[in-house]
């Protein structure tokens, strides 16, 4: 039998869906894109998102940033990161998150990951007490979440302050509790390949008034934080006001206008990625030459992108298996390779920081590949996908 192919693309997004449409044209037509100019009684685009994701997501405050990179920093910066000041994050992570600590002036210390692709507890709480950090920066890596439990025992042992990058897990809960929940803050992104389209965006949580108080006042609201959807009472503003600087990482009425409808259809989105995940895993988990990372029962994932590891490969059949799904039509990302490439990069890439000693993680990452799972996907070509894994594995694997 000839092998079968796949043709679909894994960068194709769904469209805007057609009432998100709308309300971006009616925001073109009224010429108000900035999030402070408002009509008389206007509540604004972006307002009324940041008062909706804070329902959705249950914290007490939401700000809407320009991108998820620049609510981490936001967040970091307001939880009182400064120049020099040490911050504990994972050595496995996409680029913006050690560059979200650069830009602040901290001092990254990487911690191992296990082969879960979580944070290792052990490294962790070592880590916490050798490096003398008072901030945590984690990040739920292609939306793996670690024990949060142990976590936040550990973070409260150590008087760590915790931010969560939760880029990869908007709508992942741990026992019944919402990513970004259980840290000072949370940061979420709206960028294109992330849970809600709008090209780039952020968004920021926290039950924390004074930490948003200064978080607001960062994003670049001027005096005009009263307009704020989801923000602190003014009162709280009294030294942020005068303290904070402005970074300019505002969004617009546009980006708002865009996510708002995209925000209702979430919770439908999450179901649909978790059955692309289960219709791809429930083929690679047959296969014993792959090993997928373990899904806790506490965790209710959100399924937008695949990892498994083929651990017998060495690099060269790595690139071997890369090769072969390539030309099946399977766009795999490896993450073992030794120069960055496209939107991934290994810690040794970031060479603005000092280079650190990781053998757990670079064990793990050599063979360690990634996948998404675009909802353009249709669940047969998803079976067809985790075929053309397995098959090319196999072969590779021998
Ligand atoms: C995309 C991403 C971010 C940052 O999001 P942007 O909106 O692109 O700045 C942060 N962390 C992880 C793990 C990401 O993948």
């Amino acid at each position: 039998m000839a092998s079968r192919s796949f043709r679909g693309s894994f960068t194709q997004q769904e469209p805007i869906p057609e009432d998100a449409i709308d309300a971006a044209v009616s925001v073109l037509r009224s010429g108000r894109l900035h999030r402070y100019n408002l009509a008389e009684g206007e509540p604004g685009e972006t307002a009324l998102l940041e008062r909706e994701y804070a329902d959705w997501q249950g914290s007490a405050y939401c700000l809407a940033t320009a991108s998820g990179g620049q609510a981490m920093q936001i967040a970091l910066r307001a939880s009182g990161v400064g120049p020099g000041d040490r911050v504990l994050t994972n050595a496995f992570t996409l680029a913006p998150v050690p560059g979200a600590v650069a830009a602040v002036g901290g001092d990254p210390v990487l911690v191992e990951i296990d082969e879960n692709l979580r944070l290792d507890m052990n490294d962790l709480d070592a880590k916490a007490r050798g490096s003398g950090a008072k901030y945590l920066l984690v990040s739920h890596m292609r939306g793996h979440l670690c024990d949060m439990d142990r976590l936040m025992e550990i973070a409260a042992r150590h008087g760590l302050k915790v931010i969560e990058d939760c880029a990869h897990t908007m709508g992942t809960r741990w026992n019944g509790r919402r990513s970004g929940s259980f840290g000072l803050a949370g940061c979420f992104s709206t960028q294109t390949y992330k849970h809600l389209n709008s090209g780039e965006g952020g968004l920021l949580t926290s039950d924390d008034p004074d930490l948003m108080a200064r978080a607001t006042m960062l994003s670049g609201s001027y005096m005009l934080y009263a307009q704020h959807g989801a923000g602190p009472d003014e009162s709280q503003f009294g030294e942020a006001r005068y303290q904070m600087p402005n970074m300019s990482a505002r969004m617009d009425a546009l980006r708002a206008a865009i996510l708002r409808p995209q925000l209702r259809g979430l919770d439908d989105n999450i179901a649909r990625w978790n059955e692309r995940y289960e219709a791809v895993a429930s083929r690679l988990r047959r296969c014993h030459a792959i090993a997928m990372p373990e899904r806790p029962e506490s965790e209710d994932m959100v399924g937008s992108s695949i990892q498994f590891r083929v651990p017998s490969l060495d690099p060269d059949a790595c690139r071997g298996l890369l090769d072969a799904c390539a030309a099946r039509g399977v766009e795999l990302k490896w993450f073992g390779g030794t120069e960055p490439n496209g939107f991934t990069s290994a810690h040794g890439s970031w060479r603005y920081m000092r280079e650190q000693d990781l053998p757990r993680t670079d064990a793990i990452m050599a063979a360690l590949f990634d996948m998404r799972l675009p909802l353009t996907f249709s669940l047969e070509d998803c079976a067809l996908i985790g075929d053309i894994i397995v098959e090319t594995a196999m072969e590779v694997a021998q």
